[in-house]
């Protein structure tokens, strides 16, 4: 296993956060998910919070400028981990902030992978989506079940869905997903070669997970 820091994309529903979540539990990465740190953050109440919570819940992109203040606080030089980064960058913008952000913590992302998928198939898929409101752990009721019904298989809580999942709000944010991953998934293939990969998200969850373990490296 060679590999180090990830980038993962895809759009809402396209299951990048669970696949992110089970390569973090088999290979030990650390996740960096922009969008849990943000809920915490309205969770908690603090100035961003406070900021963010009415774009969280119309789910508009928070500006690029709160996103680097947010990483900012999480990430610290001299990390020792292997990372992930899941829902960042989204913006043509935000890809600087990743280059400041590689310069300042002395890493370098190994490999940017893109999960792609229909719009219609992550449509389908995201009504059935769950998530444990303590660790954030995501779950599908048909396609990734959690061991007992409704219970997150961490800590037994109760699931729920997200506020942001709701039909409409789920449709502001694919269009959303639409106008800005073309130029930066563009900007991604045209400047990073092979570390770019697309992976055909279509399958069962395992498939996808395989695929991408094998397009990482990860597995023989
Ligand atoms: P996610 O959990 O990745 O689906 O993100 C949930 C919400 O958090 C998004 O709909 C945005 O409102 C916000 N968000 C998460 N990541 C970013 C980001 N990198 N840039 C701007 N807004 C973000």
């Amino acid at each position: 296993m060679s590999l180090a820091h990830l980038v993962i994309f895809g759009r809402p529903g396209s299951g990048k956060s669970s696949l992110a979540e089970r390569l973090g539990a088999d290979f030990g990465y650390r996740l960096i998910r922009t969008g849990e740190l943000l809920r915490e953050a309205v969770r908690r109440q603090d100035s961003l919070g406070r900021q963010v919570e009415s774009q969280l819940k119309a789910g508009q992109l928070v500006p690029d400028d709160l996103i680097g203040t947010l990483l900012e606080t999480n990430l610290v030089a001299g990390n020792q981990e292997r990372l992930i980064f899941d829902g960042f960058p989204r913006t043509l913008g935000q890809v600087a902030i990743l280059e400041r952000i590689e310069e300042r913590c002395q890493l370098s992302i190994d490999a940017y992978v893109d999960i792609h998928l229909s719009l219609e198939l992550a449509a389908r898929r995201m009504t059935g989506r769950r998530v444990c409101p303590k660790c954030a752990a995501t779950y599908h009721l048909i396609n990734r079940p959690p061991r007992v019904a409704e219970r997150c298989d961490h800590d037994g809580i109760m699931l729920i869905s997200r506020t942001d999942d709701s039909a409409e709000v789920v449709a502001i944010r694919q269009q959303i997903y639409e106008q800005h991953s073309g130029p930066l998934l563009a900007h991604y293939r045209q400047t990073m070669g092979a570390k770019f990969q697309e992976i055909d998200g279509s399958g069962t969850f395992a498939e996808v997970y395989q695929s991408l373990c094998r397009h990482l490296g990860l597995v023989g």
